[in-house]
């Protein structure tokens, strides 16, 4: 594969290694098997620079989800770049395709939102409402009202604010969480379960401990909540039974505001439009990205409630403005692609597909639980991992030494398969439009991938 053009100087891989700073990237696997650099792309299928075809079943990250080469994608930016290609949303100026997505989304929502507010990216979308939920408490008299809460194995962003609300150890490689960031459990039943525990009663058990979690901090101390419905770069872990309808009554309870952070889940991730819809989660302001404009145009956006509208408008009259905002953001070909986007998987088949393949990559992730080294498949829609333990009836993760994840990933590439590691899980999250039979594909390759890499 690849490691061909690592001889070769005048390679895109030689160039790569010469010139390209990797963020999230194993050192170890660069070294030894080189980048790969990608060429072009159809379907579901990306091609690199040699002419090597890999099925993407991770839809790039989480967000290319209608294809490689979906022309009317590509015909929607054309139109908007030959009509305006460029402008922004500061001082009361906006493009018409800005106000056209905005009002899309709040059509679309999962529960009745108010406002729209875009950025770049789903870190500057969760960063910004940080700030507007600072701003606001700012503006209630409140200042001290600024701790925020997420949970451990929680992925919202690499920005300082939203790598503190990151809960990984990788964070500290930057002496953050900065102060005022905390963490709740996160809820996956399969690895924290207590002994005979259902999964109802784990779920009651970790909305009593978030509940003595924010008696302990203070109440009027804390800002706001961010969840993922269902946690995506933490490893694919749905929540318990039960577990958002028994946190959402304790954060009622201390007035504390829910931030959906639906930057994986939405757009039919789940299998339904929204994670919200999924789990029952009935957010004060949500956060869309990825799958926004399916991965063709840098995007987040961030819909708030009436309440929060109100609040924020409140606090930006004292300062004559929420004082906030991104050069690029809301930007018309953005939106455009967006709105077109959204219109594909809504209205062209697209969630269709999610709703009738979905159950069969269900079944076909579950039947790898019948290998010795596979302790836990799971998943729901369009998402699943599989957690590689050394012994199944004590979970024991496998060693950091043995990053068998890594290699699985590493050999299913060289079989044309496009899998993540995360951790001790190997994580799929194909794009919308697979088919069954390219389900079939994905899953074949998995299977003689793991079986190579830690036998049957
Ligand atoms: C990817 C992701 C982010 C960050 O989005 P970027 O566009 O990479 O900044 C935030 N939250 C969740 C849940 C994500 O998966």
């Amino acid at each position: 594969m690849t490691s061909d053009g690592l001889h070769c100087p005048e390679s895109w891989e030689t160039r790569d290694l010469q010139s390209v700073l990797h963020g999230f990237t194993h050192l170890g696997t660069l070294q030894q098997s080189g980048p790969v650099v990608m060429s072009r792309g159809e379907g579901v299928y990306v091609e690199d620079s040699h002419g090597k075809r890999y099925l993407e079943g991770n839809s790039g990250l989480w967000n290319m989800v209608v294809g490689f080469d979906h022309p009317e994608l590509v015909g929607a930016a054309c139109e908007q770049y030959q009509k305006l290609p460029a402008y922004h949303a500061f001082f009361g100026r906006i493009s018409e395709p800005a106000v056209a997505l905005s009002e899309k989304l709040l059509e679309i929502a999962p529960v009745p939102m108010d406002k729209v507010f875009f950025t770049n990216s789903g870190s500057e979308a969760n960063d910004t409402v940080v700030k507007m939920l600072w701003m606001i408490n700012h503006g209630l008299g409140k200042p001290h009202r600024r701790k925020i809460l997420s949970r451990k194995n929680a992925y919202h962003g690499v920005t300082g604010i939203t790598a503190s609300m990151t809960g990984k150890d990788y964070i500290n490689a930057f002496g953050l969480p900065l102060d005022g960031f905390l963490f709740a459990d996160c809820p996956h039943y399969w690895r924290y379960a207590n002994e005979g525990e259902s999964e109802l009663e784990f779920s009651v058990r970790y909305a009593r401990n978030l509940e003595a979690q924010i008696e302990a901090e203070g109440p009027d101390t804390i800002a706001g909540f961010f969840a993922e419905p269902v946690m995506g770069a933490g490893g694919v872990i749905p929540p318990s039974e039960g577990y958002f309808e028994a946190i959402q009554p304790v954060l009622k309870k201390y007035d504390i505001p829910l931030i959906a952070d639906e930057v994986i889940c939405g757009f039919g991730r789940t299998g339904r439009v929204w994670g919200c819809q999924t789990y029952n989660i009935v957010p004060d302001i949500l956060v869309a990205s990825k799958c926004i404009t399916a991965g063709y145009f840098p995007m987040g956006a961030i819909m708030v409630s009436q309440s929060i509208a109100e609040k924020l408008n409140e606090a930006a009259e004292q300062y004559e403005e929420f004082p906030h905002g991104y050069t690029t953001a809301g930007h018309p070909v953005g939106c455009s692609i967006a709105l077109k986007a959204i219109d594909i998987i809504l209205n062209k088949g697209v969630f269709d597909n999610i709703i009738a393949v979905s159950p069969y990559f269900q079944e076909r992730l579950a039947s790898f639980l019948s290998h010795p080294h596979i302790g836990e498949a799971r998943g729901i829609g369009l998402m699943g991992a599989l957690e590689l333990v050394v012994d199944k009836g004590c979970k024991t993760p496998f060693p950091p030494e043995q990053p068998v994840a890594e290699q699985i990933a590493n050999v299913a590439l060289e079989n044309g398969l496009i899998c993540r590691p995360i951790g001790q899980a190997i994580v799929v999250a194909p794009p919308f439009i697979i088919t069954r039979c390219q389900i079939d594909e994905l899953f074949d390759k998995l299977q003689i991938t793991i079986d190579k890499v830690i036998g049957s």
